[in-house]
């Protein structure tokens, strides 16, 4: 066997490169016209900023990094995300001194999980930061831009998951609680929430284990430990992204995996994806810039898994193609000729039909038709057009039957039955 692309990282073909481009394309327009502007950082960075920027406690850092020694000795990472490398160029660039910036990037990134469907070990995100704003309406405007790309895509069945985790006191007493709450059932957690317990216990809310989320759910609430400002806070976000009409659930159980994050975290999820459910995640981290050793700067960001936003696509893709209810199949000259007056009348009846004008052999005609999505074929051949009949195939059946051309369409209640059975 040749070589092969490593396990998790994937091609992207002539056929889906398309669905890409259009995505960043979209994107691109509408950053551009919020005042958004674009930075690369590279990919390779020293391990050290990870492993400050996000934490050791973390899957990311603690099990997913790609991390190696090069030839002079250094510990170097492929980046496992991108805020951590924006913030670091933001601090060595002297960004943050010229004001507020709105940063974009996009790019691939590196973490060694299980590959499945929408999860891979090289994959590819497009990010927001806005850099230098604890301004509520910096939030909102960030939720609202992410909200906007989605839907210019297409995409259907959303929702936006909304929580806050307070600033870094309410964080701490919220843990207290939570560690205290959870201490007695330790043996009945999972081993990865045991391990977390005293590493990282706001992460045992993320657990996928059902006896863990059973032992959860009895758990206090991160809301009521909110100090009245951070509260007011939350409040405020709210009522922002209700004026801007974006609807959104507070989860109380949502946080973010990574260890900078404060006030507003949020996710935005599709009803589409099976378990691999969350399109784009971010939140507030006003702590990171200055534990990267830069000055006290509020920021928030998001990130979006463009893997995952293809597969939306793809899905709307075919959703769209099925809508070709007949596809008229026919070879020889009168045959033809009649299967295009057919086409038109079953259109002016309201049928969505496709006619196949290549003249090829009908195996070639057949197979467009089930990549056309249609239901049935009309199929017209020299016998067909001689004795003015029509065979009608269903699809998904197999099923075909003959049928004078005269009276396909005196039942056409029946008819549209079968089309939405089928
Ligand atoms: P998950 O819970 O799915 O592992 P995460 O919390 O690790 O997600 P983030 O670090 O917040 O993810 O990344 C933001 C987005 O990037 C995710 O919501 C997802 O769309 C995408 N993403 C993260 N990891 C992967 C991956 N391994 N493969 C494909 N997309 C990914
Ligand atoms: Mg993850």
């Amino acid at each position: 066997m040749g070589i092969q692309a490593v396990r998790g990282t994937r091609d992207v073909l002539p056929g889906e490169i398309e669905n890409w481009q259009r995505i960043e394309a979209i994107a691109r327009e509408i950053l551009a016209r919020a005042a958004y502007q674009e930075i690369r950082t590279p990919i390779l960075e020293y391990t050290e900023l990870f492993q400050r920027g996000i934490g050791e406690a973390t899957d990311v850092v603690g099990k997913e990094m790609y991390t190696f020694t090069d030839k002079g000795d250094r510990s170097l990472t492929l980046r496992p995300e991108g805020t951590a490398g924006v913030v670091r160029s933001l601090i060595e660039n002297g960004l943050h001194t010229q004001g507020l910036q709105r940063l974009w990037y996009t790019g691939a990134m590196f973490r060694y999980e299980n590959p499945q469907a929408g999860r891979q070990r090289q994959f590819h995100q497009l990010g927001v930061e806005v850099l230098g704003s604890g301004d509520v309406r910096a939030d909102a405007e960030a939720i609202a831009i992410a909200t906007d790309i989605l839907q210019a895509i297409g995409l259907k069945d959303l929702t936006l998951q909304l929580n806050s985790i307070g600033n870094a006191d309410d964080r701490q007493k919220y843990r207290t609680a939570l560690v205290e709450f959870l201490t007695p059932f330790k043996d009945k957690l999972d081993p990865d929430s045991q391990t977390r317990l005293t590493k990282n216990p706001l992460r045992i809310l993320d657990s996928k284990n059902a006896q863990t989320q059973a032992i959860l759910e009895n758990a206090p609430s991160v809301l009521d430990y909110l100090s009245s400002e951070s509260k007011e806070r939350f409040d405020r976000v709210q009522s922002l992204l209700q004026d801007l009409g974006i609807s959104c659930n507070i989860n109380p159980r949502l946080v973010r995996g990574l260890d900078y994050y404060t006030h507003t975290v949020f996710e935005i999820q599709s009803d589409n994806l099976g378990a691999q459910a969350t399109v784009c995640a971010g939140g507030r981290y006003d702590g990171l810039v200055s534990q990267l050793g830069g000055p006290e700067t509020p920021a928030i960001g998001w990130a979006m898994g463009l893997e995952r936003l293809v597969i939306l696509l793809q899905q709307l893709e075919q959703n769209r193609q099925s809508t070709v209810d007949f596809y008229v199949v026919s070879r020889g000259e009168k045959a033809e000729a009649q299967a295009l007056k057919l086409a038109q009348l079953m259109r002016r009846n309201g049928f969505a039909t496709e006619l196949d004008m290549t003249g090829s052999a009908f195996g070639k005609q057949f197979k467009r038709a089930d990549r056309s999505g249609a239901k049935a074929c009309l199929i017209l051949g020299d016998a067909e057009a001689e004795n003015g009949t029509v065979q009608i195939k269903w699809l998904k059946s197999g099923e075909q039957s003959a049928i004078a051309q005269s009276e396909l369409l005196n039942d056409i209640d029946r008819l549209r039955q079968q089309l939405s059975e089928s």
